[in-house]
Order: C-alpha cells, then sequence, then structure tokens
C-alpha cells in the first residue's frame, strides 16, 4: 500500500501554504496599484516618480511571482535552484532568491 503523499508543486511548499502565499501576493499587488494611484501626477515631483518607480518595480516582482506559482518553481531561488525558506517567503513572498543570493 502506499500512502498518499500530499499534493505539492515544490518540495517544501503544501498546496495550502501556495494558496495563502498566492492569496499574499494578490494583496500585495492589489495594493501597490492603490498607491500608485494615490501618487500625485505631477511630472516634475521627483518625490513621486521615485515612489512610483519603486512600487511598479515591486509590482514586476510581484508577477514574476505570480508566474512562477504557475509555472510550478515558486519558491525555488531563481539563482542556485534550492527552496526558499518559508520564512522569507511569508515576509516578502516576491522573493526570487534565497537569503544566500540576495546577500552576494
Ligand atoms: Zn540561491
Amino acid at each position: 500500500m502506499n500512502t498518499p503523499t500530499p499534493t505539492a508543486t515544490t518540495d517544501s511548499l503544501t498546496t495550502a501554504t501556495l494558496a495563502q502565499l498566492g492569496q499574499a501576493l494578490g494583496e500585495a499587488a492589489a495594493n501597490r496599484l492603490d498607491q500608485i494611484e494615490r501618487l500625485p501626477l505631477a511630472e516634475d515631483d521627483q518625490v513621486a516618480a521615485v515612489q512610483r518607480s519603486a512600487l511598479r518595480q515591486t509590482l514586476g516582482e510581484i508577477t514574476a511571482a505570480q508566474q512562477r506559482i504557475a509555472d510550478g518553481t515558486f519558491g525555488r531561488c531563481t539563482s542556485c535552484g534550492e527552496p526558499i525558506s518559508l520564512e522569507r517567503l511569508e515576509f516578502r513572498p516576491w522573493s526570487a532568491t534565497c537569503v544566500a543570493c540576495a546577500g552576494r
């Protein structure tokens, strides 16, 4: 008799955890979009321009993470391929690299 193995798209993340992180990503994206909309639109507003560009960058990282969930590669470092710690993913679900690679 084979014992049923829990469905996981990566080695360490369960379907439930993945769903939770996926939801967190969706909320983070909505939150960034909301912040971008609230920024003043004046072209000479340097502070707003910097903030807008930082928010767009994060949005791009969030979209990439959502794509990795769809691909089944989410939770793995895009640099070395090792699993990213759950602690790091919970803090920043769009993390693309593990702590070691991020610090390089
Ligand atoms: Zn790595």
